[in-house]
Order: structure tokens, then sequence, then C-alpha cells
């Protein structure tokens, strides 16, 4: 996952230089054992394990949210205003705590063959949107960041079809506002930015692999419960150009944002889970 606001100043100063081979030499936590993202190939599967099945709560209809889109020269991000509404997720792996969404944002390839974070049996798919949730415990994102309870994030892949996202279609007029690195631009309730009909797994019961793992930017805290859905979500080849305009100075080539997934990492004998 991209990590806003704390390590914000660390990625931008670094990765010009450094590459995701060399994170570790500013932030020793990047060479750590348990580090995301990972191949998810060897899990057990099982039926919930748990006392309470995983609950992914909206405040609003549809799960509608309000915030501002912005190219920070990693992904483009939604950062959510959550007094108007964002989303919460407890149960499953994270047991009775509450947490609570603060922004969602996206990996993707410069071609359609690669661009997730995590692959599954050694394949990639074109883009990873990345949910962040933060334990509501801690007072906000950046308090709960280094926390090993601190952080869950659900990891959606997104699969081409020749059918668009139609959520994605209605951000399609503020990609193009935010091509450039540093850009944003609010996204109102009329946009209607539905997080149901961006990615449909997100109804409770979908199957989904579960690990602790990391952020996956540096500073590479290893606070994240990881909650990849199974089920893709649709999109359409027009949409991947729409993420391939994105530009970044400190990224990956060309001017170009695209490509801007860290490597899997070991999995270093941790547990993953497919829970039906
Ligand atoms: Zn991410």
């Amino acid at each position: 996952m991209g990590s806003p606001k704390i390590s914000a100043v660390i990625f931008f100063l670094s990765f010009p230089a450094l590459g995701p081979t060399d994170w570790y030499k500013i932030a020793p936590q990047c060479a750590g054992t348990a580090q995301s993202p990972i191949d998810l190939d060897c899990y057990s599967l099982k039926s919930n394990i748990w006392e309470e099945n995983l609950a992914i709560d909206f405040d609003n209809e549809g799960g509608l949210v309000i915030g501002s889109f912005t190219n920070n020269g990693h992904s483009p991000t939604l950062a959510i205003e959550k007094s108007l509404g964002s989303a919460t997720l407890s149960g499953g792996p994270v047991g009775d705590t509450v947490f609570q969404l603060e922004q969602f944002h996206f990996h993707f390839g410069c071609s359609s063959f690669q661009g997730s974070e995590h692959t599954v049996s050694g394949s990639s798919y074109p883009v990873e949107a990345h949910f962040v949730f933060y334990n509501s415990s801690y007072t906000d994102f950046a308090r709960a960041a280094d926390k090993a309870d601190g952080l869950a994030v659900v990891g959606a892949f997104f699969e081409l079809g020749s059918e668009p996202n139609g959520i994605l279609s209605r951000l399609q007029s503020k990609f193009e506002m935010i091509v450039a690195e540093g850009k944003s631009v609010p996204v109102v309730d009329t946009d209607k930015i539905f997080l149901k009909d961006l990615v449909p797994a997100f109804n409770n019961g979908s199957p989904y692999y579960t690990y602790q793992g990391s952020l996956t930017t540096p500073p590479c805290f290893e606070s994240v419960r990881w909650i990849v859905l199974s089920e893709t979500a649709p999109f359409s080849p027009s949409q991947l150009i729409m993420f391939n305009r994105l530009q970044s100075s400190t990224g990956y080539g060309d001017g170009k944002m695209c490509n801007n997934f860290r490597p899997v990492q070991p999995r270093k004998g941790r547990d993953v889970f497919l829970i039906y």
C-alpha cells in the first residue's frame, strides 16, 4: 500500500535515488521479516475460523464517498472526508476491533501484464486498489500507522474485460485533472462514487486471502492486517489507458507513474489463509 502523510517526506526525498531493493538503507523495516506484498500461493483454505465473519460496512447507501483525489507522485489517491461518510471493517481476523477507512489508491502497470502488488500463484493483475483502514482506538491514521495492530488494508484486483467499470468511468474526468504530479481535485456527492459498485466483492461473505504484513512503501511498518479479495473487479482497456496517462517525476521511468508496485517479498513462514 502507499502510506500517505507519515512516509511522504521520506518517500519523495528518497525515491529518485533508491529503488525498492535499496529502501532498507533509509527505512530499516523494509528488510523486516513480515513484509508486503507477497505471492498468494501457499495458503490454507479455511471456512471462517473466527467468531465473527469479516464485515465491511458503509456509512452511506452504496458506499458513497466524498473527498479529494490527488496525484501525489506515487498513486492516484482518494482521501475520504470521513465526516461525510466512510466505511468500517471489523470481525474476521481483526475480531472486535473497528477499523475506519482513511483513503484508497491504485497500483497499476505500464502494460496489462503487471501492475498489482500481490500476485496469485505467480500471476499479476493489471491494477490493485488498496483501501486503507486504521484502528479506530488510535486517534488518527498517523498514530496508528506504526502500531502492530494499527492498520488493515483491503486489496482488490481489477481484471480486464469488455465492459468498463462504471465508477472508474465516473472518475475519468477526475483522472484527467490530476495527470500532473501534485494536482488534486474535489470529489463531491454528485460524482456518485459508490465503493460497492467500484468493487462488487465488497459484499460481506466474499472470499478473501488474509495474512499479517506491512506497508508496501517506506517506512514499511509491519502494522498491516492484509485482506485481499479473491474475486476481481472488472474494468476495460480504455480505463487502463486512463491510469497510464498519470505522470510522476519521482517514479518509474519516462516521467510516468505506472509500474508503481513493490515486488513480492518472502513469506518467511507466515500463515496465509483463504477464507471462504
Ligand atoms: Zn498501496
